[in-house]
């Protein structure tokens, strides 16, 4: 028997909770992966609490793993190979990360990069990887260090933080939004330069604002997002990827139609390989490991239902790794 995170029904309502499997009670996948971490993102949050993200069930959590394969069957991969996988369906409709072994596709298997230990893989995760997919989508825009200010919304949380330590590695001019005041020491030591209450982008505002930020990593949405459009500079780029406060846009087409602003939805959950692997070498590059370890703290599965509550209120700083095994 090993230990699993699974989320099942019971008397119609969802619940998490810690079972035992057995290896017979895995999917029918080619390659038998033994766990190392996994992480808690913010969807895992949503998922442990029950608020959709699973379209199966019973089903095993997390949407990121890292370990060893144990068995390749006939793919590429032989025992012993370090793997890791981000999304892909994970803990929708796939068995995820949450469990000591887990059977898995080969098409969603990455090989670790060769100068990152296992931890520092899901201290990165899925949020960490989304945050480098962002920062290429501003660069492949043509947005310079010196075209100005990068305003990163929901900078205390896991895409935000490494969003900072990323772009302040690449000289940008990094302005954070936060609602918790009290990480503004942390995200100068990420590198941030500037910050902005979270209320002022999150209240309603006019469509059209004076002109400020010549791009944006945005995991808010909602009218934080059309905000940021509203103040967005000539031609800025701003990168959509999360909705941790809410899924609607209540914006206007002025800021395109007027100032050329191009929004950019960036997805890591079925992104192609190529891309991953590209993302990964630039993570690799760019991303000071010192800062990792300052954004990452470690924790059990047993404390995955408080964590899930803590993510979702919005009180988890940077990333929170899960050790399967302890
Ligand atoms: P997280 O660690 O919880 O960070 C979210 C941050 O947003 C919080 O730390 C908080 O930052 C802020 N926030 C929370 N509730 C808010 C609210 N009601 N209004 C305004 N701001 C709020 O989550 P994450 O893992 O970084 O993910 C962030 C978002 O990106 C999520 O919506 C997630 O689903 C999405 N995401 C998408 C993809 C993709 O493929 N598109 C991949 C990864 C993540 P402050 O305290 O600093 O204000």
């Amino acid at each position: 028997f090993f230990n699993a995170y699974m989320i099942r029904e019971e008397d119609g309502q969802r619940q998490s909770s810690l079972v035992q499997l057995q290896e017979a009670d895995l999917p029918d996948e080619e390659v038998l992966v033994a766990i190392q971490y996994s992480g808690l993102n913010y969807k895992d949050g949503l998922a442990l609490c029950g608020q959709g993200i699973a379209r199966r069930l019973p089903m095993v959590g997390g949407v990121d793993l890292v370990g060893e394969v144990v068995d390749g069957g006939s793919s590429d991969f032989k025992s012993g190979d370090k793997v890791l996988v981000n999304g892909w369906g994970l803990s929708e409709l796939h068995w995820g990360g949450y469990s000591q072994f887990q059977r898995l596709k080969p098409d969603w298997l990455v090989r670790v990069p060769e100068n990152f230990s296992e931890l520092e893989t899901m201290a990165i995760g899925t949020a960490g990887y989304t945050a480098m997919l962002c920062v290429m989508q501003l660069q492949a825009n043509g947005v310079k260090p010196e075209d100005g200010e990068i305003v990163v919304t929901g900078a205390a949380g896991g895409v935000g933080s490494v969003a900072i330590s990323l772009l302040s590695k690449l000289g940008y001019h990094v302005v954070a939004s936060t609602g918790r005041p009290q990480t503004h020491d942390y995200l100068s030591a990420l590198g941030a330069t500037d910050f902005i209450d979270r209320k002022s982008l999150s209240e309603p505002g006019k469509p059209f604002q004076a002109e400020r930020w010549a791009g944006g990593i945005d995991t808010v949405g909602d009218t934080t997002l059309a905000n940021v459009l509203a103040q967005s500079k000539y031609q800025a780029v701003i990168t959509c990827c999360g909705l941790a406060g809410g899924a609607d846009l209540p914006a206007s087409v002025l800021p395109f139609i007027l100032r050329g602003v191009r929004l950019i939805g960036v997805d890591s959950v079925m992104a192609p390989q190529a891309i991953r692997q590209k993302a990964w070498d630039l993570l690799d590059k760019h991303l000071p490991r010192e800062k990792l370890t300052e954004l990452t703290q470690v924790e059990p599965m047993s404390k995955l239902g408080s964590l899930a509550e803590d993510i979702i209120a919005g009180r988890i700083r940077g990333r929170v790794v899960i050790d399967v095994n302890s």
